[in-house]
């Protein structure tokens, strides 16, 4: 017996430990705080997806013609540039998606960003920089961290923290979809504009192509919103990462 094969059975045996997303109880607590058959559950998205958003679309037949992009990005011009998800917010992906967030899981994050990487090579390799969508400063504080600036940590991009959230919005889950844009518009600055910390002049910002990350895609205006901030301090392109992201339509 290797020592993680006894450090597993010890701690099995004296702590009980559960999966952080189905409550199971865990064979190889040291293998991480949510169990092997949750990961294996998550459902991802698959090609074709929309180039603008990463939303999945009909089918190749149906877009081979177009601009491979989903109907509300050919009719809505957005300041992204292109985005992609795991998968969709239901399921497993939600569970973990949730542990990490609202149960203060941080070690999450590290197998969270790996997911990522692993859908999102494509995206990771055109980008300069990475930005983490912020938190309100006191959303912040009450939960210790911003799930998207730990996630960010873990990309192997240069990060930089280019912008605030200076208004305290109300959860964009609890706002019906209407109001959800107006919701985040001017909520968000450049860091080096709030009057509370000292940020980077952004500079570093100019003519770059720009990852933006957040755990939850709910209707892409947080998305959108900072996308149009990272714009006018100069940036290319802007491309947005989630984990997860709610689809408004299901695919046929
Ligand atoms: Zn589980
Ligand atoms: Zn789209």
């Amino acid at each position: 017996m290797d020592g993680r094969r006894i450090a597993d059975a010890l701690l099995a045996a004296l702590i009980a430990s559960r999966c952080a997303a189905c409550d199971c109880l865990l064979a190889q607590p040291t293998r991480g705080t949510v169990c092997p058959e949750c990961w294996a559950a998550i459902a991802t998205f698959t090609p074709p997806l929309c180039r603008r958003c990463g939303d999945p679309l009909p089918s190749w037949r149906a877009v081979s013609r177009g601009s491979q992009r989903c109907v509300r990005c050919r009719r809505v011009p957005r300041p992204l540039d292109g985005g992609r998800a795991v998968g969709p917010y239901k399921g497993a992906l939600r569970a973990i998606v949730h542990a990490f967030k609202y149960d203060g899981r941080r070690s999450l994050a590290r197998p969270l960003a790996q997911l990522v990487q692993r859908h999102a090579e494509d995206l990771l390799s055109q980008a300069d920089l990475a930005v983490p969508v912020p938190l309100h400063w006191s959303r912040q504080h009450r939960r210790g961290f911003n799930q998207a600036a730990e996630l960010t940590a873990h990309l192997g991009l240069p990060v930089v923290h280019a912008l605030c959230r200076h208004v305290r919005t109300q959860a964009q889950v609890t706002l019906p979809s209407a109001r959800r844009h107006a919701n985040v518009r001017g909520a968000f600055v450049p860091a080096r504009r709030a009057w509370w910390r000292r940020g980077p002049t952004n500079a570093v910002l100019r003519g770059r192509t720009i990852v933006l990350v957040d755990d939850v895609c709910t209707t892409g205006a947080t998305l959108d919103a900072c996308a149009r901030v990272l714009k006018a301090e100069g940036a290319r392109r802007v491309l947005a990462l989630t984990v997860a992201k709610v689809v408004a339509w299901r695919p046929r």
